[in-house]
């Protein structure tokens, strides 16, 4: 498992152990086979199977001791959920927990939990099944949820939907328990800690900014899925509520954020995690690409 120094912080990847093949249309429907096929020799082989072209993706979260605080960023699919409409998320026991005891911590030790947008697999972890009840996982944390997602989630919880699940099992338990707290899109969580909004892959998405010292680096959730978006941008997830502002807003992400130093960590990239995007191509062009 990964490990990451930004400054005087440190970042380390939680992985709940399993990952995901994609025929590219499946995760990507504007995905063109011969744009694929130029970025190959870089994907290949953690984010492309040499063998048949599928992407490739995994589940993570992020552990960062910053500011004095041990901030958790998104938390996974989670043990245990009832997930009938999605089989291989039903009941599961996925390691995540031991993955994260492993980077020297307790449940108790979580000051902050930050999910960057409120889908399923982003939010698992936030509770956990004591006694038939689902309870906050981390009993000392405060929970940050973005209002302008809370709101749309618990709109909509109630529609026919294989997302709303997650919203009563993992983010209303949390509510209830009175560990919640709804901030707004910029939110400062400590000096050098703050959010942004990133509106498109859901309305109420947001990715964290750490800087420290001289040290940069961003929690983008799934403003992208996949390293091919680096090149390809405008490729707009099937999981996005708004494939357009989705597409305008990660592509000033990647334009604002190459060549910068800054460390890109997104939650799905099968290699590693965190990365650099790189802006320079031959002759002066630009070709942007994901180096990790
Ligand atoms: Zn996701």
């Amino acid at each position: 498992m990964a490990t990451f120094r930004i400054g005087g912080a440190t970042i380390d990847a939680v992985a709940e152990g399993h990952r995901t093949f994609w025929s590219p249309r499946d995760l990507l429907p504007d995905a063109a086979p011969e744009v694929i096929g130029l970025h190959r020799e870089w994907l290949e082989p953690h984010s492309v199977d040499p063998a048949g072209g599928a992407l490739i993706t995994t589940h993570r979260s992020y552990l960062v001791r910053a500011g004095g605080l041990v901030i958790l960023v998104d938390t996974c699919i989670g043990n245990d959920k009832e997930r009938p409409l999605r089989p291989n998320w039903h009941r599961r026991k996925w390691p995540w927990m031991d993955n994260l005891r492993a980077r020297g911590v307790e449940p108790e030790d979580i000051d902050v939990v930050l999910c960057t947008h409120l889908h399923t697999d982003h939010v698992g972890w936030n509770t956990q099944l004591r006694d038939g009840r689902w309870v906050p996982t981390f009993p000392n944390a405060r929970y940050l949820f973005h209002q302008t997602e809370y709101d749309y989630w618990l709109a909509r919880h109630t529609a026919e939907d294989w997302l709303r699940d997650a919203f009563i099992d993992s983010v209303l338990p949390v509510v209830e328990a009175g560990r919640a707290v709804m901030v707004a899109g910029d939110h400062e969580i400590a000096d050098g800690l703050w959010l942004e909004p990133a509106p498109g892959h859901t309305p109420g998405a947001v990715c964290l900014n750490l800087h420290d010292g001289d040290g940069r680096a961003v929690f983008c959730g799934d403003l992208m899925h996949h390293p091919i978006q680096v090149p390809a941008p405008h490729w707009s997830s099937v999981f996005c509520s708004d494939p357009d502002l989705s597409r305008r807003t990660r592509t000033a992400f990647v334009e604002r954020h190459a060549d910068t130093g800054t460390m890109v960590l997104p939650a799905h990239f099968a290699k590693d995690g965190g990365g650099y995007i790189e802006g320079a191509g031959p002759g002066g062009s630009t070709v942007f690409r994901f180096a990790s």
